[in-house]
């Protein structure tokens, strides 16, 4: 029920020194210099201090139930296993279908969000596949959001993609509309995933959809903008226009930019990570359009890892690209996104010198323990 880390050294994400953090079932009870329960509470102590904390990384783009199939069925990807969310860090997941609205269904998602649920972790999913009219469970974008508790946007939507159904301006419009309401009425964020591929219009469609209407800027969530250099550079304007952009960790191919790269030009500029967010594509078919291999989720710590370590990037602001900013966009802050008193207890714990996962702890309970994942009884 108590559980006392001790002597942690604490990124809230802002860097906050060593601390105690007591936690009280699923959420964060206390955070001080020093914590004393042995008078009042039974509480399972752990000492911590060769461990840096961090919030758990959320993760907003993962084919939970696989992805891949653009190769016919032989290269449909199967379901991910919690462990390797666990093992990468990441303790909240938004699933999402791809592509293939056709080998994949909704409820399979949304099964395999109850799934990890199961599993300890926090698990959403969006509504849609690439193609406008999305598939769905209800019928409606909207509907999807508003009642059904996991769903909490609409995507991944495909724009400017030989795969897209290359969505018109009304088409967008009708689609935000739903997406908008949906998560007014349902309380949910009803941002729009807009996934962006390497073709000419790049995120044209979605200025020409701002400039058109008066959707909030803060409900478009594009991502893939690493994917290649003409592209990232509609995503600065983007930015600092006011919009988040999403890129994808592992990206290594010769057109696009890695995430550690794209962080430090933005840091470099001045532009700040402010509405900047970095997600795995992980369980899909593998980065840089390589149709062969499957995209790891791990590929999130580790771009985090080599940004702050290789390129020496201020370890806070790193660090709220895979949690505060993820959690602002999703309208799940403050619950998730931050080690503060009232938060859920999501932490992650790396060795100092490694910079490496050694404890995971999510909603209270310890999946990961020196490196080891540890399943919880159903
Ligand atoms: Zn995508």
């Amino acid at each position: 029920m108590f559980k006392l880390l001790k002597n942690v050294e604490l990124y809230t994400p802002e860097y906050a020194g060593k601390q105690d953090i007591l936690i009280a079932f699923d959420k964060i009870a206390q955070i001080s210099e020093s914590i004393d329960t042995s008078m009042s509470l039974q509480a399972e102590i752990r000492d911590c201090s060769d461990m840096f904390a961090f919030p758990g990384f959320i993760d907003q783009h993962v084919h939970i139930t696989g992805g891949g199939g653009e190769q016919g069925p032989k290269s449909i990807i199967g379901p991910l296993d919690a462990a390797e969310l666990i093992k990468a860090g990441i303790t909240t997941v938004v699933g999402i279908l791809g592509d293939d609205g056709v080998g994949k269904s909704m409820q399979g998602l949304l099964m395999k969000a109850r799934s990890l649920d199961a599993d300890g972790l926090t698990a959403y999913t969006y509504t849609g596949n690439y193609g406008v009219p999305p598939v769905t469970i209800t019928g409606r974008v909207l509907t999807d959001i508003a009642i059904i508790d996991k769903v909490i946007g609409a995507g991944e939507i495909a724009i400017s993609d030989f795969r897209s159904s290359y969505p018109t301006r009304d088409e967008l419009a009708k689609l935000a509309h739903e997406a908008v309401t949906g998560g007014m009425l349902g309380r949910k964020a009803g941002v729009v995933h807009l996934h962006v591929g390497d073709g000419k219009s790049g995120l044209q469609p979605l200025v020409d959809l701002l400039e058109a209407t008066d959707f909030p800027v803060s409900m478009f969530v594009p991502t893939h903008l690493n994917r290649n250099k003409n592209l990232f550079e509609q995503a600065l304007q983007y930015h600092s226009n006011g919009g988040s952009i999403d890129l994808t960790a592992g990206e290594n191919t010769d057109d696009g930019i890695s995430v550690p790269e794209c962080l430090s030009r933005l840091i470099n500029m001045g532009t700040g990570l402010e509405n900047v967010t970095v997600s795995s594509d992980g369980n899909g078919s593998g980065a840089g359009d390589s149709q062969t291999e499957v995209g790891s989720v791990m590929a999130l710590f580790n771009d985090f890892r080599t940004a702050v370590m290789d390129n020496g990037l201020p370890l806070p602001q790193v660090l709220k690209t895979v949690t505060e900013n993820v959690a602002r966009v999703l309208k799940l802050y403050p619950a998730k996104g931050r080690i503060a008193v009232g938060s859920d207890a999501d932490i992650l714990m790396v060795g100092k010198a490694s910079l490496m996962p050694e404890m995971l702890i999510s909603r209270g309970n310890i999946l990961l323990e020196g490196g080891n994942v540890i399943s919880i009884p159903n």
